[in-house]
This record gives C-alpha cells, sequence and structure tokens, in this order.
C-alpha cells in the first residue's frame, strides 16, 4: 500500500458512519485528526487541526487500512432504503 492509498483509507475510516474516528491524543482535545505525508521521512502523519498535535504512522491501528468500506457503504446504502420505505409507510398510516 503506497501513502496515497493509505491516506485514502485513512480519509474514508474517518468519514465512516460506522466506526469511531482517530482522534487527537492530546488531552482533552479529541478533534478528528487529518492524514498528510512527512514529505521527509515520507511517513504518514496524523495531525490536529485544532492544537498541531502529531501522531505517527504507528499509531494508526492496522484496521484502518484492511476495512472492508465497499461492504459497509453497501449496509449503509440498504438501512438508508429502508428508513425511506419506513417513513414513506408512516407517512402513508397517517393519512
Ligand atoms: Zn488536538
Amino acid at each position: 500500500m503506497n501513502n496515497q492509498e493509505k491516506i485514502e483509507a485513512i480519509n474514508k475510516w474517518q468519514s465512516c458512519n460506522f466506526v469511531h474516528p482517530l482522534t487527537c491524543g492530546k488531552d482533552n482535545c479529541e478533534e478528528k485528526l487529518e492524514p498528510i505525508e512527512n514529505a521527509i521521512t515520507g511517513e504518514i502523519l496524523l495531525i490536529c487541526p485544532k492544537c498541531n498535535y502529531e501522531q505517527g504512522e504507528i499509531s494508526i491501528p492496522s484496521v484502518v487500512f484492511h476495512f472492508n468500506y465497499e461492504q459497509f457503504n453497501k449496509i449503509e446504502a440498504w438501512i438508508d432504503n429502508i428508513s425511506t420505505q419506513v417513513d414513506e409507510n408512516t407517512n402513508r398510516d397517517n393519512q
């Protein structure tokens, strides 16, 4: 997996509704971290946009890179579809 793929995987993880995002580890900050590539070392860094705290690639759980996002997108679409049907049925029953 190259850095571009890693950054994409991290961004998907950070915007996935089914997992807890990677958050800043400094004190009680807990801001969502953003991935960047360290131009000198070539390592991925997670940066806190709020306090600039940095975490190295080693702090990223491997599941972030191996997560089946496609499967979860399908589940999310399926849940949306059910919610829409329930709303429609509720609207119909209320008429
Ligand atoms: Zn922070």
